[in-house]
C-alpha cells in the first residue's frame, strides 16, 4: 500500500492532519522527537515516517484524562453502557476502513485483520452490559454491622501495547477499563500506532467525554518510560515482550504503582496417538502458523507421543507446503511476512541456532515465499528436545518445535519444564486423560480438542514469565477497580469497641 493511500484511509479519523501524532484530548498532537519508521513488510519499502512524542504529552494527557474521568463516572452506568455500545456500532460502520489500516500497517493478512475488527466491536459490546452490572456485595459479617464492598474507578491506566495484533489488544484492554469507569493513556507500538488511534477517535465518536481515551504514538523507552515516571497513572497494564515487561514492572515498583503484565509464551501443544489425528493437524498448523506465528498463545512447542511422532510431523511439514503465503492485501493470503526487520533477525537467528544446536528439520520441500525483499520465513518444523534453546525461548515466528514424549507423566513434565505458562493444548479421545492433562499443566488457557480460541467474555493471563494480572472477562473490570469495604454500625446501643472488632468491656 502506498503512503497516499494509508492517508487516505486515515483522513476520515484525523481530518486533515498531514502526520502521525498522539491523540490527546480530543486533539491530533505531532511529536517533535526522533524520526519513527512503519515499514511496508511486504516489500521492505516505509509506509510512512512521524516524529516520536515528547514530553510536552505527559501533563496535557494527565489533565484530559484526570478531567474526562470525572465527567464519565459522573454519568449514570446506563448512560456509560449505551455509550460503549454505541463504540461497537462505530467499530463495525468503519469495518472495512480500520481493517485495512490494520493490515497494511500491522503487515497482517487482511483475511485475519477483518476478523479481529469484529472482535473488538464484540469487546466494547461486551463491556458495555457489564458498566450497570459492576456492583457490590454485603458481606453478612459476624457483628452488628451492615458491611458492603463497592467497585471503583482506579483512575487514569496507562496500558502499553505490543506490534503483533495492535487494534485486537487495544480494544481488548480499553473496553473494560472505561466499563469500570476509568480513563486510558494507550501507547501503542511506536511500529503500528494507526489502528489503535483509529479506535480512539471512535470511541470519543460515541459519546465519552474528549481525554478519556487517549493515544501516544512513540517509543516505549521514551514517551512510554516518562508516563509511568511522571504522570497521574493509577496502574499500568503492559502487553510485550518479558525482557521489557520486567523492567516495566520496575519502574512500576518504584512509585508503588501496581502492574499487569502479559507477556510471551512457550506453549505446549499435547498430541496422543488417540486422537482424531485429521483434526489435531489443522490444529497444530493453526497454533502456530497462523498470524506466521507471531502470537503470543502459539503453540510452539508441539510434544508428539512417540508411536506417532513421525507421521504427524511429516504430515504437518507436508500440509504447510499448501498455505497461500504472501502480500498481507491479497484477501487470499493466509501467511504474511514478519512484522519488522528486528523481529525477521530474530527468527532467522533462532533457526540457524537451532539446526546448529542439533534440531532436525522435518519435510524437504518449503513453500514457495514470494520473490520480494520482505520479511517472510517459511513455515517451519523441527524436532528437537526440551532443553534445546529453540525449545525454551519465543521465537514468535512461523517455527515449531516438535518433541516426542512417552505417556501421560512424560507429557505433562515436558509441558511444565519451561519458564513460561501462557497456554497449551491436548488432543485425545479419552476425555479423562484430556481434563487430567489441564488440570495438571501450568498455563493460563488450555485447550482439550483444540487450539487458540479465545473470547473477551473469558479471562485471559499468564502462570510463571507469561505475566501476572488478567485480561477479559469479569477478571478485568476488578483489575481496573479499586475495591472499598464499608462498615456500617446497625446496632441500637453500639459497644464501643478496640482493636479489631472486641469490645471494651
Ligand atoms: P516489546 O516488549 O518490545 O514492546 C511492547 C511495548 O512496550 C511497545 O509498545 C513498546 O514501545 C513498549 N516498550 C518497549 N520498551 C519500553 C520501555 N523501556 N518502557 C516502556 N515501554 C516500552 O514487545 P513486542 O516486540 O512489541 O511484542 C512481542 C511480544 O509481546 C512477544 O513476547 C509476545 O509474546 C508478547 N505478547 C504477549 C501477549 C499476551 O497477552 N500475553 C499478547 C501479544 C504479544
Amino acid at each position: 500500500m502506498s503512503t497516499q493511500k494509508i492517508l487516505e484511509l486515515m483522513r476520515p479519523f484525523w481530518g486533515d492532519a498531514s502526520t502521525v501524532g498522539s491523540y490527546v484530548g480530543g486533539q491530533f498532537i505531532a511529536g517533535y522527537g526522533q524520526a519513527i519508521e512503519v515499514r511496508n513488510a511486504h516489500d521492505d519499502t516505509v509506509l510512512l515516517t512521524y516524529a516520536d512524542a515528547d514530553e510536552a504529552l505527559v501533563a496535557q494527557a494527565d489533565a484530559a484524562a484526570r478531567s474526562a474521568q470525572q465527567r464519565w463516572w459522573a454519568m449514570t452506568a446506563q448512560a456509560r453502557g449505551r455509550v460503549m455500545y454505541q463504540i461497537g456500532v462505530e467499530i463495525r460502520n468503519n469495518a472495512d476502513s480500520l481493517a485495512q489500516i490494520e493490515s497494511a500497517s500491522a503487515n497482517k493478512p487482511i483475511r485475519d485483520a477483518r476478523v479481529e475488527v469484529m472482535k473488538v466491536a464484540e469487546m466494547f459490546e461486551y463491556y458495555a452490559g457489564w458498566a450497570d452490572k459492576l456492583h457490590g456485595e454485603v458481606i453478612p459479617v459476624p457483628t452488628t454491622h451492615l458491611n458492603y464492598v463497592t467497585y471503583e474507578p482506579l483512575g487514569t491506566v496507562l496500558q502499553i501495547t505490543p506490534w503483533n495484533a495492535p487494534i485486537f489488544t487495544c480494544g481488548w484492554q480499553i473496553a473494560p477499563a472505561i466499563a469500570a469507569g476509568n480513563a486510558v493513556i494507550l501507547k501503542p507500538s511506536e511500529l503500528t500506532p494507526l489502528s489503535s488511534l483509529a479506535v480512539g477517535v471512535l470511541v470519543e465518536r460515541a459519546g465519552v467525554p474528549k481525554g478519556l481515551v487517549n493515544v501516544i504514538a512513540g517509543y516505549g523507552h521514551t514517551i512510554g518510560q516518562s508516563f509511568i515516571a511522571k504522570s497521574d497513572i493509577r496502574k499500568v497494564v503492559f502487553v510485550g515482550s518479558p525482557a521489557t515487561g520486567r523492567h516495566i514492572a520496575v519502574a512500576a515498583a518504584q512509585r508503588c504503582i501496581p502492574a499487569v503484565l502479559e507477556l510471551g509464551g512457550k506453549s505446549a501443544n499435547i498430541v496422543f496417538e488417540d486422537a482424531d489425528l485429521d483434526f489435531a493437524l489443522r490444529g497444530a498448523q493453526a497454533a502456530i502458523f497462523a498470524g506466521a506465528g507471531q502470537s503470543c498463545v502459539s503453540g510452539s512447542r508441539l510434544l508428539v507421543q512417540e508411536s506417532i511422532f513421525e507421521k504427524f510431523t511429516q504430515a504437518l511439514a507436508a500440509a504447510a507446503t499448501n498455505f497461500k503465503i504472501g502480500d498481507p492485501s491479497d484477501p487470499e493470503t493466509q501467511i504474511g511476512p514478519i512484522n519488522n526487520p528486528k523481529q525477521y533477525a530474530h527468527v532467522k537467528g533462532m533457526l540457524e541456532g537451532a539446526l546448529a544446536d542439533g534440531a532436525r528439520l522435518i519435510g524437504a520441500e518449503s513453500v514457495p515465499v514470494p520473490d520480494v525483499p520482505g520479511y517472510y520465513i517459511n513455515p517451519t518444523v523441527l524436532a528437537g528436545s526440551n532443553e534445546m534453546s529453540c525449545a525454551q525461548e519465543e521465537i514468535f515466528g512461523p517455527v515449531v518445535v516438535a518433541i516426542p514424549f512417552k505417556d501421560e507423566e512424560e507429557a505433562i513434565r515436558i509441558a511444565n519444564d519451561s519458564r513460561f505458562g501462557l497456554a497449551g493444548g491436548v488432543w485425545t479421545h479419552d476425555g479423562a486423560r484430556g481434563h487430567r492433562v489441564a488440570k495438571q499443566v501450568r498455563a493460563g488457557t488450555f485447550w482439550i480438542n483444540g487450539y487458540k480460541t479465545i473470547h473477551v467474555s473469558s479471562p485471559f493471563g499468564g502462570y510463571g514469565e507469561s505475566g501476572y494480572g488478567r485480561s477479559s472477562g469479569i477478571d478485568a473490570l476488578r483489575e481496573y477497580s479499586e475495591v472499598k469495604s464499608v462498615w456500617v454500625e446497625t446496632a441500637a446501643k453500639p459497644a464501643a469497641s478496640f482493636g479489631y472488632g472486641a469490645n471494651l468491656e
